[in-house]
């Protein structure tokens, strides 16, 4: 027997025109280096349905057609966010962190009918110009661009590529546009290219019921917990995985956003907390640890931040230890990846622990909630117990879990389980009550002798020696073991320590056989395009005797 309840789909154009209306007030404010401008919910929403128009009847946009966006995160950012998507095209956030062949690449790989780019990256986007093909047809600038800049397009009007600017192209149209209420829920809303860590860029559709159900999740109590009393400041670019989430779900229960446009150093960030008072906010580690050191060195008043989620990277125990102690900010660990969304599992303690109880839970990368299921997969290929002892490769399903790659059978086909899990590449364990460990990647495991030693671990234990600022360990290859773990780290610029004294400082906390014997202070340590360590590079530069 069917259900009596009716089949309405759930669509981004939904959350649009919820938050426009019921939550008009609201704000999405962008910081300018100084102050932060800011427009409602309301005129987000009109702008909104202006763009339309004129992605409609200007720029030709029909059906599933891509319309991609190379930006900071700011209020136009959050305009074409929800515009896109609402008229039933399809948003392609390009990370603009990206070397050019990989940009090109996605550009291509997702037929990408116009490109959107703010003003300040019009010379990355110029040089990518003689590798695009013919399916991008217009380019939008958006917000001030330098004369030098703009003249850059030239190149682009000389192809038969029509070029706009923003403000000319929304101006005059209606502020109300008839975004379809039918829209199949499962078709595309938006899709992320993975950040290539390890490989290749892989295209991940996202669907309008992904989106809306993921949304769900962010605003629950077990998540981000936000309202329409928040004011959320996603650090996290738009580009990596939509920001977490913050763009769309903000729009679901008005909380209001703070957009940190390009200003993402250190010093920048502290003052703009300090002014804006952010309830809220998202982003790697790296980011964390710069501004933990901006922190500590200066007075600021961070004290509106109530939750602060970590994730993208294991969070060092040290970082999340020192905000708390030091600035009285709880930061909260998550696991997720392009594929998941990206939230996968969160690190809430369970109910009525002391704090000294808590921080096991919450060095955990979290638990999983209802709509992500999960399963170990042993080294005899079949699953594992959720013991918190057995050690596999994590897989997941769940509806806004990826099912395949954009345009790539054969990839998706070794990433996906013959049941249509998964893989995440992920080593880890599962506790009995749901709560993920992860102990590597998989391709970051070092494999010595039979035996595995964690590089995360390793890293942990020495980014919590006062001495260092960073450490990243990588396998390196060995005759007698296979391999053994190097061990690369950044000093704080007024320490003395050596690397027997960092030996030793290990030693007190793992096992002797997972010592390193190889060791190199580097000055900084390479990053991805998210700002991850990019552990490739640092191979790369071993295998190539640039490490001493
Ligand atoms: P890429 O795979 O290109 O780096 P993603 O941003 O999708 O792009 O990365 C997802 C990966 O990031 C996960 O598979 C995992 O290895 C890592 N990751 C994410 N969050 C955490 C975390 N809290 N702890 C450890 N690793 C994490």
């Amino acid at each position: 027997m069917l259900s009596t309840m009716q089949d309405v789909p759930l669509t981004v154009g939904r959350i649009l025109a919820h938050g426009s209306t019921f939550h008009g007030g609201s704000t999405v404010a962008t910081w300018n280096g100084e102050s932060a401008e800011s427009r409602t919910f309301a005129e987000v929403g009109a702008r909104a349905a202006q763009l339309a128009h004129a992605l409609r009847d200007e720029l030709g946009v029909t059906g599933d057609q891509r319309v991609a966006t190379l930006m900071w995160n700011n209020t136009e950012h959050q305009e074409i966010y929800l515009a896109v998507p609402s008229m039933g095209a399809v948003l392609h956030t390009l990370n603009l962190r990206l070397p050019a062949a990989q940009l090109s690449y996605i550009i291509n790989h997702a037929g990408d009918h116009a490109i959107f780019v703010n003003g300040t990256l019009l010379p990355m986007l110029a040089p990518l110009l003689p590798q695009l093909e013919p399916t991008l047809r217009h380019v939008v600038v958006v917000g001030p661009a330098s004369a030098e800049s703009t003249a850059l397009l030239d190149a682009f009007t000389a192809r038969g590529i029509a070029v706009h600017t923003y403000e000319e192209l929304i101006a005059d149209r209606p502020t109300s546009y008839p975004f379809p209420t039918d829209l199949d829920e499962r078709t595309a809303a938006a899709m992320c290219y993975t950040s290539g860590t390890t490989g290749d860029p892989k295209g991940v559709v996202y669907s309008h019921r992904s989106i809306y159900l993921h949304c769900l999740q962010v605003i629950s109590a077990e998540d981000f917990a936000i309202t329409s009393a928040d004011k959320a400041l996603p650090v996290v670019p738009m580009f990596h995985v939509n920001a977490w989430g913050l763009p769309h779900a903000a729009f679901m229960v008005g909380t209001s956003l703070l957009m940190p446009d390009r200003f993402l150093q250190p010093e920048p960030l502290a003052r703009m907390i300090q002014a804006e008072r952010p309830t809220v906010s998202a982003a790697v580690p790296t980011i964390w640890t710069g501004l933990l050191g901006e922190l500590d060195a200066h007075d600021y008043d961070t004290s509106s931040l109530r939750r602060v989620v970590i994730g993208g990277s294991a969070c060092p125990p040290s970082l999340m230890k020192a905000f708390e102690e030091r600035h009285r900010i709880t930061l909260v660990h998550a696991w997720g990846m392009t594929e998941t969304s990206p939230l996968g599992s969160f690190a809430l303690p369970p109910g009525g622990l002391t704090p000294e109880e808590e921080w096991p839970y919450r060095l955990t990368q979290g638990r999983f909630p209802a709509s992500v299921e999960p399963r170990i997969i042993g080294p005899d290929g079949t699953p594992a117990p959720h013991d918190g002892v057995a050690t596999g490769e994590l897989e997941v399903r769940g509806p806004w879990i990826a099912g395949s790659y954009y345009g790539d059978e054969q990839l998706s086909s070794d990433k996906f389980s013959d049941d249509g899990w998964l893989r995440t590449g992920d080593v880890g364990t599962i506790s009995p009550d749901g709560f993920l460990t992860l102990t590597d990647r998989a391709k970051d495991v070092i494999k010595s002798g039979g035996e595995w030693i964690s590089s995360v671990e390793l890293e942990n234990h020495l980014m919590a020696h006062p001495d260092v600022l960073e450490a990243a360990v990588v396998a390196v290859p060995d005759d007698r073991w296979g391999e053994r773990p190097l061990a690369t780290v950044v000093l704080r610029p007024d320490a003395h320590v050596g690397f027997a004294d960092l030996r030793a400082f290990l030693a007190e906390r793992v096992a002797s056989w997972q010592l390193p014997e190889r060791w190199s202070v580097i000055e900084s340590v390479p990053k991805t395009s998210v700002g991850k360590f990019d552990k490739k590079v640092i191979r790369a530069e071993y295998a190539a005797g640039e490490l001493d």
